[in-house]
């Protein structure tokens, strides 16, 4: 099978855009970009100082006023056009993301789908950011009214799944509502956005929409600066409680999405076809790499099991694993050697505490992407629920099989993890599907759905460890991010 061609063989070293035009940060130091499914290294990357991050918040803060200004319907337009250009380059931004990210092209396209769906959404600002009044509201003649406004510079650090679609949870509710922004992208994935604004450098007035290259400096004067009003995280647990704590130290909004830990149940009358094709996708899309990724595999009772675990596992060995620029791939490798090394710890970690291995991956071989980081379907039977495997986040293609004898019991070993992003049942039975819905302390549920993927219109977020904050990104919880209300009282009489 011939491959999709890559955009480019080498991006070469990567400018940070400030102001409306390309810019080489004062940093000489850079770290190499790979591509995940050859190993081999695409671009290099600027790791921006304090000063080069002080540069780009300077030109966002400098741009808000006069964007402020921009009326709403006009603003909206702008976000047309980025939606133009944006379904105009669609192949190519889904193939930057498969070389830099290691993503099949059906995820790519998908990903870039949601991207745009989140413009399409912030370009109804107009009806999206209306206050509301009330006549005689204080006392008799005197009117009251509540305005939704704009306040000033925000930003988004960004993990590496999803290159080009989370920084689109953010920066499409910012900038529509009358914000200036700064994108930081994951040091491991930046290819896919810089590509994405540079086709887009000349929507925005300069400064309205920027991008800084960097890791943990970068990231730390975003939060610590005061010309940024709040940030939006999304990444591991550990850092986000981090973010939190150091956002608000600063005075700073702050939403901070963290890690996950994803039980799929299977009831003893679930569609078994369905619901082995339907898991197959939530464990094994994006190798496993997705907060809303199935983990657990979890047959209630003996029926459950014996009917949906073989059939699961036949399933996963008929995944084709390599390069997904070759489109009959169904899974490409995962980030890095360093993530390939954790997963293989979890792996071994898990065989010590007496888990059974049904599957192995770990010695897969790619021919011709020797280098790559790969590891196949991976199950592990025999698991318990106290068991290291069980409960912490691999973030890779890995299934645990935790057998559990009742529904109650299902429910509260998932209301026992410390995360709380997804979870789902497979039943026919209205009255199981209920409960679970509505005992689950977990941000996003599925009722014979394995990926819970909220819609640009709907809020997303989890609960406990995997959600740190109150207003989610997406929709109406975007927008009141990243706005407030201004009451005034009127009297003319
Ligand atoms: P990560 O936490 O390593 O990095 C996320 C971002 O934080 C990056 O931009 C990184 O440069 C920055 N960062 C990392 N360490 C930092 C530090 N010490 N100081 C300042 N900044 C720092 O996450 P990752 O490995 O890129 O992404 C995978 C994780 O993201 C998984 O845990 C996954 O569950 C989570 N995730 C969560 C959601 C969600 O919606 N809850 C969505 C996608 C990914």
């Amino acid at each position: 099978m011939a491959l999709l061609s890559e955009v480019k063989k080498n991006y070469g070293t990567l400018k940070n855009f400030v102001n409306g035009e390309w810019i080489e940060p004062e940093t000489s130091k850079t770290i190499d970009v790979e591509n995940p499914s050859t190993g081999e290294p695409i671009a290099k990357m600027p790791m921006s100082t304090k000063e080069d991050t002080k540069k780009v918040i300077k030109a966002a803060n400098d741009a808000w006023w006069p964007w402020r200004k921009i009326p709403p319907v006009t603003r909206a337009r702008y976000m047309f056009q980025v939606k133009n250009i944006w379904e105009d380059h669609y192949e190519e931004i889904a193939r930057i993301m498969v070389q830099e990210c290691g993503k099949t092209m059906d995820e790519a396209r998908g990903e870039t789908r949601r991207c745009i769906e989140n413009i399409e959404v912030a370009a109804g600002m107009t009806s999206l950011q209306m206050g509301y009044n009330l006549e005689d509201g204080a006392a008799s003649n005197i009117d009251e009214d509540a305005t939704i406004s704009p306040l000033g510079t925000f930003a988004v650090l960004a993990p590496f799944n999803f290159p080009g679609m989370i920084p689109c949870w953010f920066w499409p509710y910012a900038v529509a509502s009358g914000n200036t922004y700064i994108i930081k992208p994951s040091r491991q994935v930046p290819l896919t956005w810089n590509y994405m604004i540079d086709i887009i450098k000349d929507v925005f007035p300069p400064g309205v929409l920027n991008l800084v290259n960097g890791s943990h400096e970068v990231a730390d004067t975003l939060m610590e600066e005061p010309g940024i009003k709040g940030i939006s995280f999304v990444g591991s647990t550990p850092i986000a409680k981090y973010v939190y704590k150091k956002c608000a130290e600063n005075g700073k909004r702050v939403q901070a999405q963290g890690g996950a830990k994803n039980s799929l149940i299977v009831m003893e009358d679930a569609v078994m076809n369905r619901t082995v094709a339907n898991m197959l996708a939530s464990f094994f899309g994006c190798t496993g790499q997705r907060c809303l990724a199935g983990a657990n595999l979890v047959p209630v009772g003996q029926k459950a099991y014996d009917g949906v675990v073989n059939k699961f596992i036949e399933g996963s060995k008929n995944i084709k694993v390599g390069y997904g620029l070759d489109e009959t791939v169904n899974m490409g490798p995962v980030i890095s050697a360093k993530s390939k090394k954790n997963i293989l710890t979890y792996i071994e970690g898990a065989l010590d505490q007496g888990a059974k291995m049904i599957l192995d991956g770990r010695d897969i071989k790619v021919p011709g992407y020797e280098n790559g980081f790969y590891v196949g379907p991976t199950i592990l039977g025999d698991v318990a629920p106290d068991m290291t495997i069980a409960k912490e986040e691999v973030f890779g293609p890995v299934v645990t099989i935790v057998r559990q004898e009742t529904l109650d019991d299902a429910i509260e070993m998932i209301n026992s993890s410390n995360f709380g992003n997804a979870a789902s049942i497979y039943t026919q039975n209205g009255k199981w599907a209920r409960q679970f819905k509505y005992e689950l302390q977990v941000g996003n549920i599925g009722i014979n759905i394995g990926i819970v993927a909220a819609m640009a219109y709907f809020p997303f977020g989890g609960y406990k460890d995997s959600f740190f904050g109150d207003l989610h990104g997406q929709g109406q919880d975007a927008i009141k991010f990243f706005t407030d209300r201004k009451v005034v009282i009127t009297r003319w009489l």
